[in-house]
């Protein structure tokens, strides 16, 4: 009898450890969750639909925030998520067009984008700026209690400047003292979502070993069974899709479990700028570049310290023992909870490290980059210098004079981290030295349509230097084409009414500086470089008053080719 109580005793104690143990788990899930402040509004009047979410995989970054749906127009009214105040205002032609900052009280601080319009005081304060300077684009930030707003308050219209491809509201939330970008979902903008993630693939990665004999990744499928030896790590390919949304979002997270055990964590919670282009290294950068094919690594890289991989063993890889059979489970999850799951089986076996065979000895240990030091390079008039931390794990750097002026600097399926200094020292031979501030340091990548990047270039001394932030072919090219500046409306009459729109294109270089003078006066103009458009929306509200006026438009080019157009116009 006594026994029988004695057990009970014990079970019951065991029930209530449990019971303690899972309250003490859900309470951390919970203040995980509590942790952010869940009382922000929506910066739109209607419901949130999303186009792209956080930590969606672009090109050198984690997308930072949400890209809210605006019914495909532009004009909806924006509000304040919270009550703050203006913190900062920053109008561009490109990135996020026209955004403003609301730092709120409660230490964060919401961002707004690609906005076609600013609202009162806000829209009086970038004017003034911009007159300031005379310039469209000013990025500047305004002391507390300068513009304060309220919670819902409309600070804006949505719209579609910047680098947006197509109208909507990317809106963000970060931390306001340390700048670090968070998940927006975090703070209740998560939407309806029963739909499971979408695995597109997974693939066991070789990392120093072999996976079915091979060196190179071999697709896992539901149910495989793989012979893999020494280390091994994986990949996926997923996207979340949303109800009532065709867009292919990002997923929030990817678990690796080794027999039961997890391996490793990827989550897009938060990160900071600065890590945002660990993103090369958080995917199969040369699988991207060689075939535009986004597979996430759930393993780091020597030189990733992202912080999006939350838990990792031995950095996600796995360390094969001859003999050892491991069962592998992936989870995919979104935000709201729907998780889609591949398992597989590997086998180890030994391995064999074919570096031991001298297959592979590097004949000039000059050209061994290591990831964590700073490395300089210098040849043929091309001076290269890569700080330290520039890469993600050491690699045999590979060089190749082309021709004159002309060089093949390693692969473009390296991903680096920094800019980096590059300074050509010409041989002029076969260049117009009376034109030496007309030529530019172009870029070419080795992959794909050998798209020609311009690069910022400065001439000086002799030299050309520029700061490129991506390995590929590197050439010196004249720019001597002017930009172009038209004004379809003027050319069909000289009367017109409120608005004033020019046509500006460079085809080298890239458009640098636009200016609008009316009568002799700088007059903000609005440059739109998706439609090559300059335009004035309202003559009026710049003080252009019906009657005769002169109009000079000045372009130039990053090389400083000049363009200057000037039209007489009636304002009825
Ligand atoms: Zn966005």
């Amino acid at each position: 009898m006594t026994i029988i109580i004695h057990s009970k005793d014990i079970y019951l104690k065991i029930l209530m450890k449990k019971i303690a143990v899972t309250a003490a788990l859900l309470f951390t899930i919970l203040s995980q969750a509590q942790r952010y402040p869940k009382d922000f509004v929506s910066p739109l009047t209607i419901s949130i639909s999303l186009s792209a979410n956080y930590g969606e995989l672009r090109k050198n970054h984690f997308h930072s925030g949400l890209d809210m749906k605006t019914q495909q127009r532009s004009g909806l009214s924006v509000l304040a998520a919270q009550e703050g105040y203006i913190s900062r205002i920053n109008i561009s032609a490109y990135g996020y067009g026209k955004a403003i900052y609301i730092d709120h009280p409660n230490g964060y601080t919401t961002v707004y984008g690609h906005l076609s319009e600013l609202k009162g005081a806000i829209e009086e304060r970038a004017r003034k700026e911009q007159y300031k300077n005379k310039n469209y684009s000013v990025d500047f930030y305004l002391k507390p209690g300068e513009i304060p707003v309220k919670k819902g308050e409309v600070i804006a219209l949505s719209g579609n400047t910047g680098g947006s491809g197509g109208p909507h509201l990317h809106f963000e939330v970060r931390d306001t003292q340390t700048e670090e970008i968070l998940n927006p979902f975090l703070f209740g903008y998560d939407v309806n979502d029963h739909i499971k993630p979408m695995l597109r693939g997974s693939w066991i990665y070789p990392i120093k070993g072999t996976v079915n004999g091979s060196a190179s990744k071999v697709v896992a499928s539901e149910g495989g069974n793989y012979t893999v030896s020494g280390e091994v790590g994986f990949g996926v390919k997923a996207y979340d899709q949303q109800g009532g949304s065709q867009n292919l979002n990002g997923i929030y997270f990817i678990k690796i479990f080794v027999n039961d055990n997890l391996l490793s964590t990827f989550q897009a919670d938060k990160h900071s700028f600065s890590e945002t282009r660990y993103i090369n290294a958080s995917v199969d950068y040369p699988e991207l570049i060689a075939h535009n094919n986004w597979i996430y690594r759930t393993y780091l890289l020597p030189g990733n310290t992202l912080q999006m991989y939350e838990q990792k063993v031995n950095r996600g890889i796995v360390k094969v023992e001859a003999g050892k059979t491991y069962k592998v489970k992936i989870e995919v999850g979104d935000y709201a909870g729907n998780v889609t799951t591949r398992s597989f089986t590997m086998n180890g076996v030994a391995y064999k490290n074919p570096d031991e065979d001298g297959k592979s000895k590097i004949e000039n240990d000059k050209l061994v980059v290591n990831f964590k030091s700073p490395y300089i390079f210098k040849q043929d008039g091309l001076f290269i210098n890569f700080e330290k931390d520039s890469f993600y794990e050491d690699f045999i750097f590979n060089y190749k004079k082309m021709g004159n002026n002309e060089y093949q600097v390693h692969k473009s399926s390296v991903p680096i981290h920094k800019k980096y200094e590059m300074i050509i020292t010409p041989d002029w031979s076969n260049l117009d030295k009376s034109k030496a501030d007309k030529y530019v340091i172009i870029r070419e990548s080795n992959f794909g349509p050998l798209k020609k990047e311009y690069l910022d270039t400065s001439y000086e001394s002799g030299t050309y230097k520029a700061n490129p932030k991506d390995f590929g072919k590197f050439y010196l090219a004249l720019d001597e084409s002017v930009p172009s500046i038209s004004c379809p409306m003027l050319s069909k009459s000289k009367k017109i009414g409120n608005k004033l729109v020019f046509k500006i294109k460079d085809t080298g270089s890239g458009i640098n500086t636009y200016d609008v003078f009316i009568d002799g006066k700088w007059i903000l103009a609005e440059y739109e470089y998706k439609q090559n458009s300059l335009f004035i929306s309202n003559l009026e509200k710049e003080g252009i008053r019906a009657g005769k006026h002169q109009v000079e438009v000045i372009v130039t080019d990053k090389v400083n080719n000049k363009k200057i157009y000037t039209s007489d116009f009636e304002k009825l």
